[in-house]
């Protein structure tokens, strides 16, 4: 087993720390507290060929296998404070793109897929509903079929992007009888009659991405916008469920070493009965916890990205990665707030915000106890 880099993914990693301080804004603090989402920021990203990244070549990509799309999103969660603008990304590429790349037709790619990897349209992925979160299936959202339209009415929540989304990918029943196997996905444009948008939903963390709900009554939607046959919508939400739980949380990696150094040098500046607080082990255990957190985190994803990119299926070991490097997260934003003593609770010390950041983790893309499900029933129970 080889763990070293190629010289080509460390120059790769080099320019994406270089794209980051040089393009991307330093601004997060204030905009933290005010949640101003950046879009010159998500523009640059795009231009940077970001969220194109995993995306074929010969659709305008950056034809990427995922161990190299993960060494980026992990260096960007390093180099760039706001990690919910890459969540952002991250949600349009595995949960709308990914879809669109795998069941799309020739014509849905050049007006939807493409913009998106260009940064000109942001999209949306909308499952949730107000009485489906976890059981996803139970969906509620209709579509009925009226000569070459579909009728949409429903509600979606806690949609990522949702405010400032151009394009909703929307999980609907075609008939409710059929349970899962009757579950669609269709691409509906802002501006729809019938597609209502809410004002930002404020919540925790993440405060730089908005979060918002549709509510979908009497939607005329043309056929051409169903996104593969009808009833192939769980299918595809399984997949994109499995490239996000395998690929959102390699930012928060990232994010974690950046606040590993930052804890490491308040540790040794930081001084309290006449020496470094580093000194005492309560504090350097923490530290070496942080680090144990890492490595491991580290060898969970890699080994996602190894199964995936030999075409083997990941179901467990992505549920395994997704439910670990989360919970490793809110550990780590716990044990970083706390090395920083008071400092860490002010916000403009800059240490706070991944705690809060950190907990939607354990909640978006199926809770940790959805994974443990997982897990266990891969496990034959
Ligand atoms: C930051 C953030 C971003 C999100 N973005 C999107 C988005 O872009 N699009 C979208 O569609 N949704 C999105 N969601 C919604 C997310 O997918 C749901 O919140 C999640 O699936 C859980 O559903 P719920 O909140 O309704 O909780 P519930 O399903 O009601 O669960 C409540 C509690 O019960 C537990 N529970 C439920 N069922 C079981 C079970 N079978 N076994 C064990 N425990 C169980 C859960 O683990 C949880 O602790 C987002 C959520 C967050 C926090």
């Amino acid at each position: 087993m080889d763990f070293s880099w190629t010289s080509e993914q460390l120059n790769k990693k080099q320019e994406v720390l270089n794209f980051a301080e040089n393009e991307l804004s330093h601004d997060f603090i204030k905009r933290d507290k005010t949640g101003e989402f950046s879009r010159s920021d998500w523009k640059k990203c795009a231009d940077y060929g970001l969220l194109g990244l995993p995306m074929p070549k010969e659709l305008g990509g950056g034809g990427a296998d995922i161990l190299e799309t993960m060494l980026v999103m992990e260096t960007l969660g390093y180099a760039y404070r706001d990690s919910a603008l890459i969540f952002g990304m991250n949600a349009q590429m595995w949960s709308v793109q990914m879809p669109m790349l795998s069941h799309g037709t020739e014509k849905q790619k050049k007006t939807y897929l493409q913009p998106m990897m260009r940064g000109e349209i942001i999209a949306a992925h909308c499952m949730s509903e107000p009485e489906s979160g976890s059981d996803a299936y139970s969906l509620r959202t209709t579509a009925e079929k009226d000569g070459a339209s579909y009728i949409l009415n429903g509600e979606k929540t806690y949609i990522t992007n949702a405010p400032i989304a151009d394009v909703f990918l929307v999980f609907a029943t075609v008939n409710p009888k059929r349970g899962m196997w009757g579950v669609t996905g269709f691409i509906v444009e802002k501006g729809t009659p019938g597609l209502e948008i809410s004002p930002v939903i404020e919540k925790m963390g993440l405060k730089t991405i908005p979060m918002g709900s549709i509510k979908l009554t009497n939607c005329r939607i043309p056929e051409e916008n169903r996104l593969g046959p009808e009833g192939s919508g769980a299918q595809m939400f399984n997949g994109s469920m499995e490239w996000e739980r395998s690929c959102i949380l390699a930012s928060s990696l990232g994010a974690m070493e950046y606040q590993l150094e930052q804890s490491i040098s308040y540790a040794k500046e930081r001084k309290q009965f006449n020496q470094p607080i580093g000194n005492f082990q309560s504090v350097s255990n923490r530290i070496a916890d942080m680090k144990v957190r890492i490595e491991t985190a580290r060898m969970m994803l890699y080994k996602v990205a190894w199964l995936k990119s030999t075409g083997k299926s990941a179901v467990m070991e992505a549920a395994i990665a997704k439910l670990y490097i989360s919970e490793c997260y809110v550990q780590s934003s716990l044990d970083a707030v706390r090395i920083h003593g008071a400092n860490g609770y002010i916000s403009d010390f800059g240490i706070e915000y991944a705690l809060r950041d950190s907990v939607g983790g354990l909640i978006y893309s199926g809770t940790s106890d959805i994974q443990r499900n997982i897990i266990t029933r891969m496990l034959g129970l």
